[in-house]
C-alpha cells in the first residue's frame, strides 16, 4: 500500500471550517487506499500571537526553553481538532504531539535539527488502520525539553516523516498551487512549474520565494523524498520537487528568484595587499553579520574597492564596523546604498549551455538596467540592481526567457 505525508500549514487549518474541509480532503485520500499521516501547523497567526505574548515580557527576541513550551502548543491545538474532525467522519484518527512520536532533535531551543524519528511507532499506528495527525515544528531533546524547529518548521515535519517512513510522496498542502516561475505578484504572466528539481528550488527558497521552509527541501534532497506542493483551496497537480534524472527536456531557466533584503557596503581605495580582504570581513563576521555577494577589483595605484551586500537590517551596523576597521587599516572610505535588491535566473539546464549570461545583461541592458554586481554558480547567475528597477527587471528576465504562460508548450518537461 502506498503511504502518503500530508502537511497543512496555517493558512489551510486557520479556522474551524477549514480543518472540516482538511479533514474531508484527508479522508478522500485515504479512500484512493493510501496510509495517511497528516502534519499540521498551527492556525494561521497563532505562532505570531504567541511570539508576541513572549515579547511582552521578555522584549524584542525571547529565546530558549520556555518559548519552544510556549510555541508548541499552538499545533498541538491544531492537531487535536482535526483528529476530532476525522473522528466525526468515521475515520480512524489519532493525534501525536512531537514527544510522542519520537521526534528526536538537538538541543538548540527555537532553531533545532532533527536528529532521528521513532518511524516504528508510526508504522504501527498506520497498520492498525489509523490516520496519524502530527504536531509539525516540534521534537524533544535527549533531556525530554521540548524544542521547536524555527519558523516554517512544519515543512520539515513532513518531509522528515515521510524520510522516516519512506512515503511515496510528501504532499505540502498551502495557499498556493505550486511554484512558479517567478512571484505572479510581480509578474502576472508567471507559470506554474510541473516539476522543479531540489537543487534549483533550494536556490529559488533561499532567495526569497518562501513557498518551502528551505531546511525542508534540503532535508528533502539528502533523503530523495519527493515534495508536491499544492492548494488547499483549488484542485491541480501543483509542482513535483523531484530530481535532476526525472526532468525530461530540461529548460535552460526554470525560474527567476529575487530578494529585496539586500543592501550594498563598499570600501573605496584599502591598500592593495595580502590579508586585506579578510581584515575587512573579519569583524563583520565577529559581529554576526552574514555576508552575501563579494567583489574585490582590480588593484590600481596599489589600492583596491571592495563590494559586498548585507542584509538590509545589518547595513548601519556594517557601516559602522567597516568605519572602526578602516582606522586600523589606514585609508579607505566607507559607502553603501540600502537600496538594492539580487535578482537570479535558476536553473539546471545552465550547466551545459553558454550564452546565458549574456542574454541576461542583454535584456537587462535594453531596459537601462543598471548591473552593479554579478555572481555565478552552476545553475544560477545573480545581479545586484538598484531596487526600484526590481519589477522591470523581473518582467524583462521573464520575457526574455520566454518564462510566461503562452510559452507552456514549448517548456513544459
Ligand atoms: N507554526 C510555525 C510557524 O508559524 C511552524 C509552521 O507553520 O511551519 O512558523
Ligand atoms: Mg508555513
Amino acid at each position: 500500500m502506498s503511504l502518503i505525508v500530508q502537511k497543512y500549514g496555517g493558512t489551510s487549518v486557520g479556522s474551524i471550517e477549514l480543518i472540516e474541509r482538511v479533514a474531508g480532503k484527508v479522508i478522500a485520500t485515504k479512500e484512493q487506499g493510501h496510509q495517511v499521516v497528516v502534519v499540521v501547523s498551527a492556525m494561521s497567526g497563532e505562532t505570531n500571537r504567541l511570539v508576541g505574548l513572549a515579547n511582552e515580557i521578555q522584549g524584542d527576541a525571547p529565546r530558549g526553553r520556555e518559548l519552544d513550551v510556549l510555541l508548541s502548543t499552538g499545533e498541538q491545538v491544531t492537531i487535536a481538532l482535526l483528529a476530532m474532525a476525522l473522528q466525526k467522519r468515521g475515520c480512524a484518527a489519532v493525534s501525536s504531539t512531537g514527544r510522542q512520536l519520537g521526534i528526536l532533535t538537538d538541543n538548540k531551543f527555537n532553531k533545532a535539527r532533527i536528529k532521528s524519528i521513532n518511524g516504528a511507532r508510526l508504522k504501527k499506528s498506520l497498520d492498525e488502520g489509523y490516520v496519524v495527525v502530527v504536531a509539525g515544528f516540534q521534537g524533544v531533546d535527549e533531556e525530554g525539553n521540548i524544542t521547536t524547529l524555527g519558523r516554517g518548521g512544519s515543512d520539515t515535519t513532513a518531509v522528515a516523516l515521510a524520510a522516516a517512513v519512506e512515503a511515496d510522496e510528501c504532499q505540502i498542502y498551502t495557499d498556493v498551487d505550486g511554484v512558479y516561475t517567478t512571484d505572479p505578484r510581480v509578474e502576472p504572466n508567471a507559470r506554474r512549474l510541473e516539476r522543479i528539481t531540489f537543487e534549483e528550488m533550494l536556490e529559488m527558497a533561499s532567495l526569497g520565494s518562501k513557498v518551502l521552509q528551505i531546511r525542508a527541501v534540503e532535508f528533502a534532497g539528502k533523503y530523495d523524498v519527493p515534495i508536491r506542493v499544492l492548494s488547499t483551496f483549488d484542485e491541480g497537480p501543483g509542482t513535483l520537487i523531484t530530481f535532476e534524472e526525472d526532468v525530461v527536456e530540461e529548460p535552460l531557466v526554470s525560474g527567476i528568484a529575487f530578494n529585496r533584503d539586500e543592501a550594498q557596503l563598499t570600501v573605496k581605495g584599502v591598500p592593495d595587499r595580502p590579508g586585506v580582504a579578510a581584515h575587512i570581513l573579519g569583524p563583520i563576521a565577529e559581529e554576526n553579520i552574514e555576508v552575501d555577494m563579494i567583489v574585490q577589483n582590480v588593484g590600481s595605484d596599489g589600492t583596491t574597492d571592495f563590494t559586498f551586500t548585507v542584509h538590509r537590517n545589518d547595513y548601519n551596523k556594517g557601516l559602522l564596523v567597516l568605519e572602526d576597521t578602516l582606522k586600523n587599516i589606514g585609508g579607505g572610505q566607507v559607502g553603501g546604498d540600502p537600496h538594492i535588491v539580487k535578482l537570479s535566473l535558476v536553473g539546471v539546464g545552465m550547466r551545459s549551455h553558454a550564452g546565458i549570461a549574456s542574454r541576461m545583461f542583454t535584456a537587462l541592458a535594453q531596459e537601462k538596467i543598471n548591473i552593479r554586481m554579478i555572481s555565478t554558480s552552476e545553475i544560477k547567475i545573480s545581479v545586484v540592481i538598484e531596487e526600484k528597477y526590481l519589477e522591470l527587471g523581473v518582467r524583462v528576465l521573464h520575457e526574455a526567457f520566454e518564462l510566461g504562460q503562452e510559452n507552456e508548450e514549448k517548456n513544459s518537461g
